[in-house]
C-alpha cells in the first residue's frame, strides 16, 4: 500500500506518513510529484502539507496512520531545483523541512487553498485525455470536437470554446470523465526590450566580460566596487544578456533599499515583465508575481531576503546587491542567510551569482580571495565624481548642540552657503535614549526587556526598541514625584531641534523609521531633494541603504564612537562598513566632498584606520585578525539559544544539551556557555545560549546535528522555547 511522505510545518523535525485520500486512483497516486500540497489533519488541526515521498510503506502500522484530507496540486508548483534548495536549507540550518517548505509558496497558498491564479480561465487535457488516440469520442462529435482542439495545445481559453459553438456544459462532461481539466492561461510573456547601456568604462567592462566568460555554467562573483563606482551599470548589463539568452534574471536588495531610484533604474531600462518582492506587498500583489516568475511571464524578479523561495522557470542570473546587508538573515524563526542560498541555489539551477558591495563581508571576501569566487573589482568612481577626503573633528572639551560642535555646524553652514546639501547620520532615533529624574536617579526602564525606554517627544512617548512597548510620557517621577525628569544622550528628534533653529532658512528633513512610515514618504524626500536646493538631511542608517543623492556634499557623522566599542567580533568590520557606506554619500556627481566624523577617540587605532586606509586595506586586514582567532570565515559558529520565562531553565537545559554532546563532538569543534545572552531578558523571557566554535563548516554540521538531536530529545519545560542559529550575524 503507498504511503504518503510529508513535510509539515510544526516545530517538530520529522516527516509523517498518512495514507493517501480514498478516492484517488493508484495511478494518481503514483503520478504526485514532490512537493505538491495536501490537506491533512494534524493532530486536531487542518494543516497544509507537502508531500516528500510516495513510499512503498511505513514503519507504522496501517491503523496508526490517518488519510491525508485532499491533495490541493496535481504537479508541484514549486521547480525541482527549488526543491532541492528547501531541502538544502533545512539541513543546513537544521530547521523543521515543513516550515521551510511554506517559503516556497505565496501566502495565498499556505493554508488549504486551490492555486487558482490570476489569469484567463481555460481547459487542458488531463493526464488521461493525454492518453487517448487521435479521433476519440466518436460517438460524441461535440466532444470529440473539444478533444481535438485540446490535442492541438498545451491550453485553449475558455473563450475560444465559446466562439466555436462548444458549451460549457460539454466541457463539463470531459471533466466529469476525467479527460479535461480546468486551468489559466500563462499570462503572455512580456519581451524584455532593453534600452542602451552606459558605455562601460574599462573597469566594467573587464568585470563584464569576465563575468559572461562563465555564463551557463555555476559561477559566483564578487563584484567589489567602491561606492559610486557603477555596480549597478554592470547588474543591468549582465541582465540585459541574461534576458537575450531567453532566461530570467533574480536580483536580491536590501529590506530598506528598495528604493524607487533602484526600480526605475530597471524600468527606463527593461520597460515591462519586472516583478518586485517584498514585504509591502498585499497577498494578491505577492501572488500575481510569485506566479509571473513561476511560469516565465516574468523576466526580471527583484525581492528582499525571502524572494530567494521565489520559483523561476528558466534562472539564467543572479544578483545580490549589497550583500554585506545584515537584512538578508533573517534573525529569528529560519534563520537562513539568503545571500548563502543564492550562492546554492545557483550552484543547484547552474547558472551565474554576482554578491556586489563597496564593503563586501568578510566571508564574501574570504572566498573571493582564496580563490572560489571571481573576483572583480570596480576602483574608481563612474562618471565623474570622486572619493571623499574623510577627516575627524576632535570633539573632547567642545561644547556641543545636538550633538554638534562649532566646526561642524561651521561646515554645515559653508555648505548651505555655497548651494549644497549636507547629510548627517545619527544611528539613534527618537529624542534621547535615557529619561532619569534628577531628584531621586530613577530611570525609565522596560517592564518587560533588560533595556531602558527611549524618549520619543513628537509622539510624548517612552519606547522600548527592543520589544516595542510604549507609554505615555511621565510629567513626574514615578518613585518620587519629582519634577525635574531629565533627558540624557542624543537622539534624531533632538538634533532635528537645532538643526531648525540653527538653520532656520533651509529645510531640515529627518529620515529614519518614525519619520518615513508609510510607501510615498520616502519617494517624497527622494524627489524634494532630488530638485538639488540646499537642505540638510539628518538620518540613521536608512539614509545609507542604496540611496543616491547627488546634491550631498558634506556627509558628518555625528557620534562616531557609538560604533567603536562592540562586544560583538563583527564590530569593527560593522562600523567599517556603514563608516564607509554613509561616506560613499558625498561627492557623487561633481567635487569630491567632504566627510567629517565626530569622535572623542581621534587616536584609536580603529579611528585611525577609518581615517586613513580603504575599506578594501582595512577588510584585509580584519580578515587577518580572524585568521589568527580562529573566528569566521576562517572558523564557524554556531549558537543554540533557549527563550524562557524562567531564569535558571534554560542555562539547565542548554547544560544538559552540552553535557550530552560533549563526547561525540568532533575534533576543532568548541562549546561556550551556557551563558546569559547579553541583552537577558527581553520581552519578558530570559534568553540564554551555548556557543559552538568549529574549525570548518564540515565538523560546524556535524555539530549542529548532535546539538539539535540533543536538545530535540530534551522536555522543554515552562514554555521553553529553544533554537539554533547557523552561522550567526549576531552573537547577543
Ligand atoms: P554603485 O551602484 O556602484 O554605487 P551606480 O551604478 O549607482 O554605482 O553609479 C554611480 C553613478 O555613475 C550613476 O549616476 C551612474 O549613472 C553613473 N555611471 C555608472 N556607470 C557609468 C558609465 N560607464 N559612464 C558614465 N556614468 C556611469
Ligand atoms: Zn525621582
Ligand atoms: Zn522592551
Amino acid at each position: 500500500m503507498p504511503i504518503l511522505r510529508l513535510a509539515i510545518p510544526t516545530p517538530l523535525r520529522s516527516l509523517f506518513d498518512y495514507l493517501p485520500p480514498a478516492e484517488l486512483t493508484p495511478a494518481a497516486i503514483a503520478a504526485l510529484q514532490p512537493g505538491c500540497r495536501l490537506l491533512v489533519n494534524f493532530g486536531r488541526r487542518p494543516l497544509q502539507a507537502y508531500l516528500i515521498e510516495v513510499a512503498a510503506g511505513s514503519e507504522l502500522p496501517a491503523s496508526a496512520l490517518k488519510e491525508a484530507k485532499a491533495v490541493l496540486d496535481t504537479e508541484a508548483l514549486p521547480s525541482p531545483t527549488l526543491l532541492q534548495l528547501c531541502l538544502w536549507a533545512a539541513d543546513y540550518y537544521q530547521h523543521p523541512l515543513g516550515e521551510v517548505l511554506e517559503l516556497a509558496f505565496p501566502p495565498g497558498l499556505r493554508d488549504g487553498k486551490p492555486h487558482q491564479p490570476p489569469g484567463a480561465a481555460a481547459w487542458t487535457l488531463s493526464q488521461r485525455g493525454k492518453g487517448l488516440p487521435e479521433g476519440a469520442l466518436g460517438r460524441s462529435p461535440r466532444q470529440a470536437e473539444a478533444l481535438r482542439l485540446l490535442q492541438q495545445g498545451e491550453a485553449v481559453a475558455a473563450t475560444v470554446f465559446k466562439q466555436l459553438g462548444i458549451s460549457a456544459g460539454i466541457l463539463r462532461q470531459l471533466e466529469q470523465k476525467g479527460l479535461a481539466e480546468r486551468c489559466v492561461l500563462p499570462p503572455a510573456p512580456q519581451s524584455p526590450s532593453a534600452g542602451a547601456g552606459l558605455d562601460l568604462n574599462p573597469d566594467q567592462a573587464a568585470a563584464v566580460s569576465a563575468i559572461l566568460a562563465g555564463y551557463g555554467s555555476f559561477a559566483s562573483h564578487l563584484l567589489e566596487g567602491v561606492t559610486g563606482s557603477g555596480k549597478t551599470e554592470v547588474y543591468l548589463q549582465l541582465i540585459a544578456h541574461c534576458l537575450q539568452q531567453g532566461q530570467q534574471a533574480m536580483v536580491l536588495i536590501p529590506e530598506i533599499g528598495l528604493t524607487p531610484q533602484t526600480l526605475d533604474r530597471f524600468r527606463n531600462r527593461f520597460g515591462q515583465g519586472i516583478v518586485v518582492l517584498h514585504s509591502g506587498l498585499n497577498a494578491t500583489e505577492r501572488y500575481t508575481a510569485w506566479e509571473a516568475a513561476r511560469t516565465g511571464a516574468a523576466s526580471i524578479v527583484i525581492g528582499t531576503r525571502s524572494a530567494i523561495f521565489t520559483s523561476l522557470q528558466r534562472p539564467g542570473l543572479i544578483i545580490v546587491d549589497e550583500e554585506h546587508d545584515s537584512s538578508f538573515k533573517q534573525q529569528d524563526g529560519f534563520r537562513y542567510s539568503a545571500r548563502d542560498l543564492a550562492v546554492k541555489r545557483a550552484q543547484l539551477e547552474t547558472c551565474t551569482v554576482v554578491l556586489g558591495s563597496a564593503t563586501p563581508a568578510l566571508e564574501t571576501l574570504h572566498n573571493a580571495l582564496q580563490g572560489r569566487y571571481g573576483h572583480q573589482q570596480l576602483s574608481l568612481r563612474a562618471g565623474s565624481g570622486e572619493l571623499p577626503a574623510i577627516a575627524a573633528i576632535d570633539v573632547r572639551r567642545q561644547e556641543l548642540q545636538g550633538g554638534m560642535s562649532a566646526a561642524l555646524r561651521d561646515a554645515v553652514q559653508s555648505t548651505l552657503d555655497a548651494g549644497h546639501q549636507v547629510l548627517l547620520f545619527l544611528n539613534r532615533r527618537g529624542y534621547a535614549p535615557t529619561l532619569q529624574c534628577h531628584d531621586c536617579g530613577w530611570i525609565a526602564q522596560c517592564r518587560a526587556c533588560d533595556a531602558r525606554m527611549t524618549v520619543h517627544r513628537r509622539q510624548r512617548r517612552l519606547r522600548c526598541h527592543h520589544c516595542g512597548a510604549g507609554e505615555g510620557l511621565p510629567n513626574r517621577c514615578p518613585a518620587c514625584h519629582g519634577q525635574r525628569l531629565l533627558t540624557n544622550g542624543l537622539g534624531t528628534e533632538q538634533t532635528e531641534d537645532v538643526l531648525r533653529l540653527q538653520f532656520s532658512a533651509w529645510p531640515v528633513h529627518r529620515v529614519d523609521s518614525d519619520s518615513m512610515q508609510g510607501r510615498g514618504a520616502m519617494q517624497a524626500l527622494v524627489d524634494e531633494v532630488g530638485s538639488g536646493q540646499p537642505c540638510i538631511l539628518l538620518g540613521t542608517q536608512m539614509l545609507t541603504k542604496g540611496h543616491h543623492f547627488p546634491g550631498v556634499n558634506l556627509v558628518a557623522v555625528i557620534d562616531a564612537d557609538a560604533l567603536l566599542f562592540s562586544a560583538d567580533f563583527r564590530g569593527e568590520e560593522r562600523m567599517a562598513q556603514l563608516l564607509t557606506q554613509v561616506a560613499g554619500r558625498a561627492g557623487r556627481v561633481g567635487d569630491a566632498g567632504r566627510v567629517l566624523l565626530q569622535t572623542h577617540y581621534p587616536d584609536h587605532p580603529v579611528m585611525l584606520a577609518m581615517l586613513q586606509d580603504s575599506y578594501a586595506e582595512q577588510a584585509r586586514r580584519m580578515l587577518e585578525q580572524r585568521r589568527q582567532s580562529g573566528m569566521p570565515p576562517w572558523g564557524r559558529l554556531l549558537l543554540l539559544r533557549t527563550d524562557c520565562a524562567d531564569a535558571s531553565a534554560g542555562q539547565t537545559f542548554l547544560g544538559t544539551v552540552r553535557r550530552n554532546v560533549q563526547r561525540q563532538l568532533p575534533s576543532g569543534c568548541q562549546l561556550i556557555g551556557p551563558l546569559p545572552s547579553p541583552l537577558q531578558r527581553r520581552a519578558g523571557k530570559f534568553r540564554s545560549q551555548l556557543l559552538l566554535t568549529a574549525a570548518d563548516v564540515r565538523r560546524a554540521q556535524q555539530a549542529a546535528r548532535l546539538l539539535v538531536a540533543a536538545a530535540a530529545q530534551l522536555p522543554a519545560r515552562n514554555g521553553l522555547n529553544w533554537s539554533i542559529d547557523v552561522d550567526p550575524l549576531d552573537l547577543g
